[in-house]
C-alpha cells in the first residue's frame, strides 16, 4: 500500500480497521485532562475496562464464602485456573494442559531451568542473545552458577556483526553447530526487549536439537504480540509475563510452556511444592511428591487468584478478538506505516536524524518501533511525554514506540510523528 502523511488518510485507515473499537475496552491514562497517545503497551499494557468488575468479583466470593470460595461459587478457585489455560493455549499455539499460570517471569525462567538445564560434563553451555533483557541475564548466571561453573566458560552469547544492531540467524544457526555438543541448552528471548526484533524461534529450535540441547524461551516480549506456535515448532519450555502485550497489570501473573512430550520424563529435576502435586490426591497430603502430569506440575505454591482474575479479563479481551492472528494484520499494518512516518521525518529534516534499528522486514519484527535518536534523544522523548504521548526511552539514545493494535490508531502513529518532527525541528 501506498501510505500518505497526513490526518485524513490516517482516519480513513482506522474506519477501514475492523479492530478499531477494541480500544474503547481499555483506560487510557491521562496529563493535564487529555489522554495520552500510549505507544508502550510493551513496558506495561493498558488496563481493560472489564477488570474492576472482575475483580470486585472475586472480593465478593472472598467476602461470601471465605474459605469454601476454594471449591464453591461459580468459579472455584481451586480450578480457576483451568479457565485460563484455555484461553492462554491458543494464544501460544499449545494445548491447555501444556501451559499454565503461576509466580512471576523470572520465578519461572528459575522453575524451568531447573528442569531443563541439566549440566553434564563436557556438556553444559548455554547458547542465548547478547543484550537480553537483564532479569534474564541475572537468572542464567546464577543457574550457571549454581551448578558449579562460571559464567565466563558456561554462557556463549551470540552477538550482531560489528556495525548491525540485529541478530542473523544463520549467525546463532552457525554458533550452536560450533559448540555442538558442548550445549546442554539454547535459551532465547522470542522478540528482544530493545530492538524488537522476532528470532527466527523455528529455525533456532531446530538447530538447537541437532545438536541434542534443549531449546527455551522466554516469550515476555512475543506472547499476545506475535503468532506462536509453541507445540509445532518443538520448542521444549517457555515462559512469559502477561502485563505487556497482554495487559494483565502490573506483575500480572506469568504463564509457562512445557512440551507435551517431556510429560512423563521422570528424570527432570523439580523445585516442588503442593500445588504441583497431582491434583486429584493433593489433599491426601502424604509424603512423596507425585506430579501432576502436565505443566501444572511446575506449580509450586497455591493459585494467584487476583492476578488470575486480572489476566482472565485480559485474555477474554483477545478471544473476542480472534486471538493474535486477527491482531497480527494490523500490528504489521501500524508498525509499516511508523516506518514510513519517520522515513518521512528524515527527509523533512534533511539528514539522518533518526535510524529505526527494529529488522524492515515485518516476518522479523513485532509490535514495536525502536529508534535511535542522532542528536538530543533524550530531550526530544521528554518533548514527547510533554505533549501526552508516551513511549519509552533507553539509554543511551533509543526511543521505543509500540503501536499496540488492541488499543492504537493510524491516528496515533501519525500524531506522534507530527510532534516528533515539529519537537526535534524545534531543538535539534
Ligand atoms: C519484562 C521482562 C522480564 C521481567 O521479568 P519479571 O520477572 O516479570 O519482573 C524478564 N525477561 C524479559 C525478557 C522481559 O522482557
Amino acid at each position: 500500500m501506498n501510505f500518505e502523511n497526513n490526518l485524513a488518510f490516517a482516519q480513513r485507515l482506522d474506519q477501514a480497521d475492523p479492530l478499531s473499537s477494541f480500544r474503547h475496552d481499555f483506560l487510557f491514562p491521562q496529563q493535564n485532562g487529555k489522554p495520552f497517545i500510549y505507544l508502550c503497551g510493551n513496558s506495561l499494557g493498558l488496563q481493560p475496562k472489564v477488570v474492576r468488575k472482575v475483580v470486585d468479583e472475586q472480593l465478593s466470593s472472598w467476602h461470601n464464602l471465605a474459605v469454601e470460595g476454594w471449591f464453591q461459587g461459580d468459579n472455584p478457585w481451586m480450578f480457576y485456573h483451568k479457565e485460563l489455560k484455555k484461553l492462554m493455549g491458543p494464544l501460544v499455539g499449545a494445548s491447555a494442559k501444556e501451559v499454565c499460570p503461576m509466580n512471576t517471569l523470572t520465578v519461572n525462567l528459575h522453575l524451568l531451568m531447573v528442569s531443563f538445564y541439566k549440566p553434564l560434563k563436557g556438556r553444559f553451555k548455554i547458547i542465548m542473545e547478547a543484550g537480553a533483557f537483564p532479569s534474564d541475564q541475572y537468572a542464567v548466571e546464577s543457574q550457571v552458577r549454581f551448578h558449579g561453573y562460571s559464567p565466563e566458560e558456561a554462557i556463549i552469547e551470540v552477538a550482531p556483526r560489528l556495525g548491525e544492531h540485529t541478530l542473523r540467524t544463520e549467525d546463532v544457526q552457525a554458533q550452536i553447530a560450533q559448540y555442538g555438543d558442548e550445549v546442554a541448552l539454547v535459551l532465547f528471548g522470542g522478540v528482544n526487549y530493545f530492538t524488537g526484533q522476532w528470532f527466527d524461534m523455528e529455525a533456532i529450535t531446530k538447530a538447537g536439537h541437532a545438536v541434542g540441547a534443549i531449546v527455551g524461551f522466554d516469550l515476555a516480549h512475543a506472547a499476545g504480540n506475535v503468532p506462536l506456535e509453541l507445540h509445532d515448532w518443538d520448542i521444549d519450555f517457555a515462559c512469559w509475563c502477561s502485563y505487556k502485550y497482554q495487559n494483565s497489570g502490573p506483575g500480572g501473573i506469568s504463564g509457562i510452556f512445557v512440551h507435551e512430550k517431556h510429560f512423563k520424563d521422570t528424570t527432570l529435576n523439580r523445585f516442588a511444592g503442593w500445588w504441583g502435586y497431582n491434583e486429584e490426591q493433593r489433599f491426601k497430603m502424604e509424603k512423596g511428591f507425585l506430579p501432576e502430569i502436565g505443566a501444572d506440575g511446575w506449580q509450586v505454591s497455591c493459585t494467584q487468584v487476583m492476578p488470575m482474575a486480572l489476566y482472565l479479563a485480559s485474555l477474554q479481551v483477545f478471544e473476542k478478538a480472534g486471538f493474535v492472528e486477527p491482531l497480527r494484520v494490523k500490528s504489521i499494518f501500524l508498525t509499516s506505516y511508523m516506518f514510513y512516518i519517520i522515513d518521512q521525518i528524515n527527509k523533512k529534516l534533511n539528514n539522518e536524524q533518526f535510524e529505526i534499528i527494529t529488522p524492515f522486514n515485518e516476518n522479523e519484527r513485532g509490535a514495536q518501533v525502536s529508534i535511535i535518536a542522532k542528536q538530543k534523544g533524550k530531550e526530544i522523548f521528554e518533548g514527547l511525554v510533554a505533549n501526552n504521548v508516551l513511549g519509552d526511552w533507553r539509554e543511551p539514545n533509543v526511543i521505543r514506540l509500540s503501536p499496540v493494535p488492541l488499543y492504537n490508531s493510524f491516528e496515533d502513529v501519525f500524531r506522534t510523528g507530527e510532534l516528533l518532527l515539529q519537537i526535534t525541528k524545534s531543538i535539534v
